[in-house]
């Protein structure tokens, strides 16, 4: 089956509201026409600016975290419901940055993605082992238990707006990238495990994003593979001059 290329960008910590708007215009320019699925997610300060610049254009508005109650005395957090009043359609949830920075575990990841699908947003769950997992041979165990644990409890039709994407900590930021061959084997070794879950026609259609280093001199070798549905671009995505190579690759 043909599933539709997905590219992200996840903005982190960067950027003023001026200079979000700034690649955000330029972003809506040159993607017009662009024939994959775009979602950009800036910093939560830049969310309402870039919404309001993206909104009718082919990008989605995409928040890099939210809390996992949906309101109350939770100082420093943001809720769904405040995101959504932004007009976010999207979290990404489970970054390697959330999980090893900031220490949530996948019972915490989990209860954010439920309570973001339970509000109708479309969900990005990051997956990824460590180079000393992967150097233990462990990189297919934990990716399999991240994706059980994050998704427990998530019904086949709320799957829909799930995608995964796989990220190996050991690439992200640091300029070394898993060679396609490498990561598409996670990533089929990942559409089984959603298979076991969910059964073979839910596994065939869920998008599985890779993210680590991406640019555009590797994007199009990576997703050529059979499994590599996309691309979660952390640095490249800051300028449009790289950013837009990747996104429009094809
Ligand atoms: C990321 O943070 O999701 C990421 C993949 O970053 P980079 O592209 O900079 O490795």
């Amino acid at each position: 089956m043909t599933r539709p290329y997905y590219i992200a960008g996840n903005w982190k910590m960067h950027k003023t509201r001026s200079e979000a708007a700034e690649l955000a215009k330029s972003l809506v320019v040159q993607l017009k026409g662009g024939k994959h699925t775009y979602l950009v997610a800036p910093g939560f300060t830049c969310l309402e600016t870039v919404g309001a610049i993206v909104k009718g254009s082919n990008i989605l508005l995409g928040a890099q975290n939210m809390a996992s109650e949906e309101q109350g005395a939770h100082t420093g957090e943001v809720s769904v419901l405040q995101l959504k009043d932004l007009g976010v359609q999207a979290v990404i949830l489970g970054h390697s940055e959330r999980r090893h920075t900031y220490k949530e575990d996948d019972e915490l990841i989990n209860k954010k993605v439920k309570l973001a699908l339970r509000h109708g947003l479309e969900v990005i769950l990051c997956i990824g082992e460590l180079l000393s997992e992967r150097e233990a041979g462990q990189a297919e165990n934990v990716c399999e238990t991240q994706t059980v644990k994050g998704l427990a409890g998530v019904s086949v039709s709320d799957l829909e707006r799930v995608t995964l994407a796989y990220e190996p900590v050991w690439a992200i930021g640091t300029g070394k990238t898993a060679t396609p061959e490498d990561a598409d084997a996670i990533h089929a070794y990942v559409r089984g495990v959603i298979a076991k879950l969910y059964g073979k026609d839910a596994a065939e259609k869920i998008i599985i994003q890779y993210g680590g280093s991406v640019k555009a001199e590797n994007a199009a070798q990576l997703m050529a593979k059979e499994n590599i549905d996309g691309a979660l671009v952390g640095g490249a995505s800051l300028k449009a001059d790289t950013f837009v190579p990747i996104a429009l690759f094809g």
